[in-house]
Parts: structure tokens; C-alpha cells; sequence
């Protein structure tokens, strides 16, 4: 169990590594959402999220930021992740001629 643990810790680095956001934006972000949820309002838990996840090219911006308690980025992960799926069908219909043989 405590190798587990171990891992799971591991793993919550690398995420955080790969997620890197600079302290200073963050603050910046939390500042101008007056460290509360976006959408509920609430105080506790406060997270910074992507509004254009970073696989889409999201750019690391205030505009491009919102400030999240937990249970409301749970509900807009999942909404993203239905988002991700139509964004890449929508591009991969806008680059449909890339398959044809011109
Ligand atoms: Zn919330």
C-alpha cells in the first residue's frame, strides 16, 4: 500500500510538471477572479483551469484561465472531455481535403 502511495505521488508530480503554470499567473488569475469559483461561487478549493485545454493549443493567458472549485472542474473536466471529442472531429472534417489525393 505504501508503494502505491509512493507511486501515486510520483505520478501527481509528474502531472503537476507537465501542467506547469507559473505562480505568478496563477495569482494573477486567482486575484481577478477574486479567489472564487467562476461558476458557484464557492471559496474552498480553488483551482486554476484551462478553458482551452492545452492539447488544443489553450495558451497559457489570464484570458485563457478561470479559477475552479473541485467539484465544479469535475463537472467541466468531463464536459471538456465531450468538447475534445467534437473540437477534433471538427478539424479533422476542416482537413478532410488532406486526405483526398489533390
Ligand atoms: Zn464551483
Amino acid at each position: 500500500m505504501q508503494k502505491f502511495e509512493e507511486m501515486s505521488n510520483i505520478f501527481g508530480l509528474e502531472d503537476k510538471r507537465r501542467n506547469q503554470l507559473s505562480e505568478i499567473l496563477d495569482e494573477e488569475v486567482r486575484e481577478r477572479d477574486q479567489h472564487k469559483c467562476v461558476v458557484c461561487d464557492s471559496e474552498i478549493n480553488i483551482n486554476v483551469h484551462y478553458k482551452i485545454p492545452r492539447e488544443l493549443r489553450g495558451e497559457e493567458h489570464v484570458d485563457n484561465l478561470v479559477t475552479l472549485c473541485t467539484s465544479c472542474h469535475e463537472a467541466i473536466k468531463t464536459v471538456d472531455k465531450n468538447m475534445h471529442i467534437i473540437n477534433v472531429w471538427k478539424m479533422l472534417l476542416k482537413r478532410r481535403h488532406w486526405f483526398k489525393r489533390g
